[in-house]
């Protein structure tokens, strides 16, 4: 979503004259987009954050912008004390107050567009590659803002907001603009994206929102997460293998293994509901990849009750798991009810268990696609090799010296590890012919 967010705030920059600048020291303006999901996020914001302290010295004039989850919904005058060096503090998701205040002296503007005006993007872990107008091969498109369900352990809801679902309108007219920008690959967001539209009255649904976006001229590719296990519906799942330009990849978080533990996360659904899920998901969608979020060492997680999150795992055999150590963030449910009282010792080995599991189900998993022929949209070239993904969303590296950029090729898989594959270009696959040349020789 961040990555989103700052691709909104870089496209709003250069629509003014800017240009992106890879250092943060030499750019006239700079962006710094926070997330606060986890303590170590939070943390990382605050570090960049302080590095700018010398560049504000160096050069008063530099506008600085601090966006984001750090900031929230709620405002910001505490914020505002603490870090002197920022000159706007923007909402998640929301370009407008760096635009009103860069444009609210209309003469300094008119006097800046003579020079060359340069802005740099920043999240909390590096400066964020920069979106280059025409470049894109794959972009994101939020289409749930905020969220409006209340996990126990999450901050979203409180720094982004009660979930609002775009109207359908601007968000194909946005799909439209990037396709004809020569975008390929489209990823609509949401915190629960399966939830898109149940905040509009006769809205459309997200399997209808799906069919609306799939017209659209020029794209490859849909992706959507994340979603939650309650509102993926058949509907859904029938709509995803039903639309060729849907990829068959869900993402689709569990959190725990244990009744007692989703409980108490308030999660809204059971182990075997998740279970059912993932079958579905299976019968409905050949060949889906599904990947999954689980948080280890939440407030009271025995061992045996983790022992259950880990043999779930085992059991479902998911393409892949995004493992965090529960981190206790103010003002939430948990926060204010429980008890943080798995050391971090516990939280450690418990996520390193879970590391190890998964490392091994996903060379399995990649072991299979060894010597198979599969369909990679490439993206860029990093270190002299093309970047690509599956239609399931595997990471596939390939060497070549043509420009691969935003084509979708066969490749044969040459090498499987747990977090990527290598591959070699085929021959472009050749198509059935209706009529062999003998035939058409023969025509009248
Ligand atoms: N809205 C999505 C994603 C939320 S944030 C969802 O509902 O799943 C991404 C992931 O961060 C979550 O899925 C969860 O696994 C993790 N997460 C959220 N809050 C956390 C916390 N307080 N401590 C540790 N991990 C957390």
């Amino acid at each position: 979503m961040n990555v989103a967010d700052s691709q909104r705030v870089a496209s709003a920059l250069e629509g003014l004259g800017y240009t992106p600048e890879a250092r943060a020291e030499n750019a006239d303006v700079i962006v710094m987009n926070t997330c606060v999901v986890r303590q170590s996020a939070e943390d990382k914001a605050y570090g960049r954050l302080n590095s700018l302290i010398p560049v504000k010295r160096a050069r008063p004039e530099v506008v600085i912008n601090l966006m984001g989850c750090l900031v929230g919904v709620k405002g910001h005058e505490t914020l505002k004390k603490r870090f002197p060096q920022v000159d706007v503090f923007s909402p998640p998701s929301d370009p407008g107050p760096l635009l009103a205040y860069l444009t609210q002296d209309e003469s300094k503007a008119h006097e800046d567009a003579e020079t060359s005006r340069r802005f740099a993007m920043m999240d909390g872990n590096l400066t964020l590659p920069v979106y280059e107008q025409g470049n894109l091969v794959s972009a994101h498109v939020p289409v749930v803002l905020g969220c409006s369900h209340a996990c126990t352990y999450c901050i979203i809801p409180y720094k982004r907001g009660i979930e609002r679902s775009r109207p359908v309108g601007d968000i194909v007219a946005e799909v439209r603009s990037l396709a004809a920008q020569g975008v390929k690959e489209i990823t609509l967001l949401g915190q629960i994206v399966d939830r898109y539209g149940k905040d509009i009255p006769d809205g459309p649904n997200l399997a209808a929102l799906l069919r609306l976006v799939h017209e659209v001229e020029g794209l490859e590719r849909i992706r959507f997460l994340t979603s939650h296990p309650n509102w993926m519906t058949p509907e859904l799942l029938d709509t995803v293998a039903e639309l060729p330009k849907v990829m068959p990849h869900m993402e689709v978080p569990v959190q725990a293994g244990h009744d007692e533990v989703l409980e108490n996360m308030r999660r809204g659904y059971t182990a075997d509901d998740y279970r059912r899920l993932i079958q579905q998901i299976r019968v409905r969608i050949p060949g889906a990849s599904i990947a999954t979020d689980i948080i280890v060492g939440f407030p009271g997680e025995t061992e045996a009750q983790f022992q259950a999150t880990y043999d779930l795992l085992a059991e479902l055999q998911m393409d892949v798991a995004h493992l965090a150590r529960y981190s206790t963030r103010t003002g939430t449910v948990a926060d204010r009810k429980m008890v943080d009282d798995v050391s971090d010792e516990e939280k450690w080995r418990r996520y390193r268990l879970l590391e190890e599991l998964q490392e091994g189900l996903a060379t399995e998993i990649h072991g299979r696609l060894l010597g198979e022929t599969v369909e990679v949209l490439f993206e860029e070239k990093v270190k002299g090799r093309w970047r690509g993904r599956t239609p399931t969303n595997k990471l596939v590296f390939v060497e070549s010296d043509n420009d691969l950029r935003g084509q979708v090729l066969p490749v044969q898989i040459t090498w499987t590890g747990p977090w990527s594959m290598q591959a070699r270009l085929t021959r472009q696959l050749s198509i059935n012919p209706i009529f062999s040349s003998a035939d058409i020789a023969q025509l009248p």
